[in-house]
């Protein structure tokens, strides 16, 4: 995805007029095969936009996405129906995500159902194959989804979307909703099936600490922009953007040497009201003059890390600016 952007228009009952947010802005990222790219950030930083974005669920106000190398399909063409199957998303909540009243063996068979794809006794092997693959018994396709537990229906959830032999997986929250305790099985479920089957995934995730546990790469997000992106040990042990060290320190991890947790001040980002300059600036302990008036760019450090933020550029630059004074 290249400097993909995405603009909702609000409609502002009590000022009449209506107003833009911007949703996503100016994201640029890439995933490969073999290879889980997470995002991280608060709710209304725009992962789960971003996310629906690259899988061409709804398409961007501005910018281009490309699967495999070629634009994605106009929504809803037979192109774009065909590479749906290449790529699947799994959500937050299984539960919704199910059928209440059909049982599994019968929606997780759905995709094969409707392209007729080998005989009913294939199609049978192949949910039970899946079963399998995400640690759950045959007896499973015969049940109903709320005879299951939570981590038993995300099981299914994952084993639905991997029927029909994804390239790409996007997970948006995917263990969020579940106990803490079958979080992390859950979690270690799709790293070894990733790399089982050598998927592009995108995980994304509130949780730094969940998002590390599966991700080679990790982009964090602010307001709609990626602030940093990083090797995912790398990001952690030296965090380069203050909002990523905010985000580090509260979730700290053996070997992460910051010195106690930096609190973030102020108000949680609000997607229709950008800040002035760098928007994380209002939060920011170490914000400068420039800050306010001045939005940095995401600028190449090198060793594959990028960093939206005025003091991470080379140190030459920061002492050219004529007003370091701490707002
Ligand atoms: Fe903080 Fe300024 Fe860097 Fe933004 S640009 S993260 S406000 S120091
Ligand atoms: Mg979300």
């Amino acid at each position: 995805a290249r400097n993909i952007a995405r603009s909702y228009e609000l409609n502002r009952h009590i000022w009449g007029n209506a107003s833009v947010v911007h949703a996503v802005s100016d994201v640029t990222l890439s995933v490969g095969r073999n290879e889980t790219l997470g995002i991280v950030g608060e709710s209304g930083s725009g992962k789960s936009t971003t996310g629906r974005l690259l899988l061409g669920l709804e398409p961007p106000t501005r910018g281009a996405i490309s699967f495999d190398g070629r634009p994605l399909p106009v929504i809803g063409s037979p192109e774009w129906r065909k590479s749906r199957m290449r790529m699947q998303m799994i959500y937050q909540d299984p539960l919704a995500a199910l059928d209440r009243r059909l049982p599994i063996a019968k929606q997780m068979r759905e995709p094969l159902d409707i392209h007729q794809a080998g005989s009913l006794r294939e199609r049978d092997a192949r949910v039970s194959e899946l079963l399998r693959a995400v640690g759950l018994s045959d007896a499973v396709a015969r049940r109903y989804p709320h005879e299951l537990s939570g981590g038993q229906r995300q099981r299914v959830v994952l084993a639905r979307a991997l029927v029909t032999r994804p390239d790409l997986l996007v997970c948006d929250e995917p263990v969020s909703a579940l106990d803490v305790s079958i979080q992390a099985q859950v979690v270690n479920l799709l790293s070894d099936l990733q790399a089982e089957l050598g998927l592009a995934m995108i995980f994304i995730s509130h949780d730094l600490r969940v998002v590390r546990q599966v991700s080679h790469r990790i982009a964090v997000m602010y307001l709609g922009r990626i602030v940093e992106e990083g090797e995912a040990d790398d990001l952690f042990a030296r965090p380069a953007h203050p909002y990523t060290r905010a985000l580090v320190s509260a979730a700290p991890v053996p070997g992460t040497k910051l010195g106690g947790r930096i609190m973030l001040r102020g108000e949680p980002p609000n997607p229709a009201n950008q800040p002035s300059g760098c928007a994380f600036h209002p939060r920011c302990s170490a914000a400068v003059a420039r800050c306010k008036s001045e939005m940095p760019v995401l600028a190449e450090l090198g060793g594959g890390r990028k960093v939206s933020c005025h003091l991470a550029g080379s140190p030459s630059e920061n002492q050219a600016d004529p007003s370091p004074a701490r707002t």
